[in-house]
């Protein structure tokens, strides 16, 4: 799994791992996305789980339905953590 960040944006790391959610993008740099905790498997056409790409290079993740407080169990149930992202963030620099 190392190999995967380098050199690698860690918003699209974690788009990357969503893409079996029914990602879909609505606007510039942001995104929508099932959320793996409350709507997988993916089902319905609301999507609530919202990605961005912040200003700061760290990606903007949170599920509308579940709250930000979740947001570490939504990345751990893709298989990554806050660690790497912000591991990712500082090798793109
Ligand atoms: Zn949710």
């Amino acid at each position: 799994m190392t190999g995967e960040w380098n050199n690698v944006d860690p918003t699209q790391v974690i788009l990357s791992r969503l893409k079996d959610f029914g990602l879909k993008s609505i606007g510039a740099s942001k995104w929508k996305a099932f959320c793996p905790l409350h709507e997988n498997p993916p089902k319905g056409h609301k999507r609530s789980l919202f990605i961005a790409r912040g200003n700061n290079g760290l990606p903007v993740l949170f599920c509308q339905a579940c709250g930000k407080e979740k947001t570490t169990e939504i990345l751990k149930s893709l298989g990554l953590s806050w660690k790497e992202i912000y591991a990712g963030r500082q090798r793109t620099r």
